[in-house]
């Protein structure tokens, strides 16, 4: 087995603090690599607290994970040592249903195995993430990380990135349309940069008015403070699109009221409690209201080879892990500027 420094919590209602576990020795499909810097998510700090129920602890946080290849299996194809690699919220997957098969392993009719907080493929031994100084990933859900970019930067691809890059791909949102990205945060950042990029009409609906510099330099259009009536009237029919990024509960009828006919309301957010929506706020205009997870394998290395050509990475505060604790409670405030990531250096 190979000794493992992280950080863990042992239950909800513990803070993290320093843990030694124990990963898998490397196998002839795996590759190990470093851990040189880890995102941190919004999601890691509801599993933690145990908002959606189910969380397994003792818990090591982190699916944004950046580092250097040390080990190969003897069968790795994909990679070698000294390679950069990255790895996300997915670390296997059943890999023979009709969702593996297409690419979409978040979609796993088998359930998936997410990087913590999860079981193995063998229903039995628990994940544990990327708060922690290496880590032992089959070569299928290993990525390739471009030497090009600030590999920090790079880590909140891996999450935030895809998980906005996969929906606006979908709904092929691009020129022509109106985008509204609801929460600035860490995906809400991402999901701006994209918007843009994809050739949309880029709107930052936000509940923190100075927030409105950071949206334009990161390239949205306008910028609306939700929490100002006058100023969401002004918007009253006007998307085609919301990617709604918000973490905590807020009333999705009002902005469905936002959106033109046959307009998209996308939820990525996952606020702990449900939604309550009127059917009067979707047959009114024809309005879908869909979601989306993640994405699979494939995709999430197309969005990073798509960002190291456009030379798109994640707006970051670097972190010692020793600070979590502050970044969590900026993290709950909506302080987030606009991803932390931890320097694993710091572990
Ligand atoms: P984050 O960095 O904390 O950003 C969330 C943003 O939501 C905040 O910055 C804030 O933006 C806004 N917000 C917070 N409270 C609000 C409220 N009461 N009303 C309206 N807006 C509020 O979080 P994140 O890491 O981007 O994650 C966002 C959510 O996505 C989380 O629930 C996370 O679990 C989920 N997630 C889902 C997936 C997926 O696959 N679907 C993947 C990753 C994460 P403003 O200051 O601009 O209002
Ligand atoms: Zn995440």
């Amino acid at each position: 087995m190979i000794q493992t420094k992280g950080y863990a919590v042992q239950d909800a209602k513990t803070d993290l603090a320093p843990w030694n576990f124990e990963r898998r020795e490397v196998g002839p499909h795996d590759v190990q690599f470093d851990i040189q810097f880890c995102g941190v998510c919004h999601s890691d700090l509801h599993q933690i607290k145990d908002d959606w129920g189910g969380s397994i602890f003792p818990m090591v946080p982190g699916h944004e994970i950046v580092g250097k290849v040390v080990k190969v299996g003897s069968h790795v194809k994909k990679f070698k040592v000294g390679d950069l690699a990255g790895t996300g919220c997915l670390v296997d997957s059943c890999r023979t249903c009709e969702n593996c098969q297409e690419g979409l392993e978040q979609f796993c009719v088998n359930g998936s195995t997410a990087t913590y907080n999860s079981l193995e493929q063998d229903h039995k031994t628990p994940t544990y993430g990327g708060y922690s100084n290496t880590i032992v990933v089959h070569e299928d859900f290993v990525l390739h990380v471009s030497d090009k970019l600030n590999l920090a930067a790079v880590a909140p691809l891996l999450c935030a990135g895809i998980t906005t890059y996969s929906p606006l791909k979908h709904w092929k949102v691009g020129k022509g349309h109106k985008l509204a990205v609801l929460g600035l945060g860490g995906l809400g950042h991402m999901a701006v940069k994209f918007g843009v990029a994809f050739g949309a009409e880029v709107t930052v609906l936000s509940t923190s008015p100075k927030k409105e510099v950071d949206a334009l330099k990161l390239g949205a259009h306008k910028f609306v403070v939700t929490k100002d009536a006058e100023q969401l009237k002004s918007v009253n029919g006007y998307f085609d699109f919301i990617l709604d990024t918000v973490s905590a509960p807020h009333d999705l009828n009002l902005y469905l009221s936002l959106l033109r006919r046959d307009g998209v309301h996308i939820c990525v957010g996952v606020p702990p409690t449900p939604y309550e929506v009127h059917a009067f706020s979707l047959i009114g205009g024809r309005k879908s209201l869909v979601g989306s997870l993640i994405g699979g394998l494939p995709e999430t290395q197309e969005m990073l080879d798509y960002c190291a050509e456009h030379g798109i990475v994640s707006e970051i505060e670097m972190i010692d892990i020793k600070n979590i604790h502050e970044a969590y409670d900026r993290m709950t405030k909506g302080d987030v500027r606009y991803r932390f990531v931890i320097d694993m250096a710091t572990l």
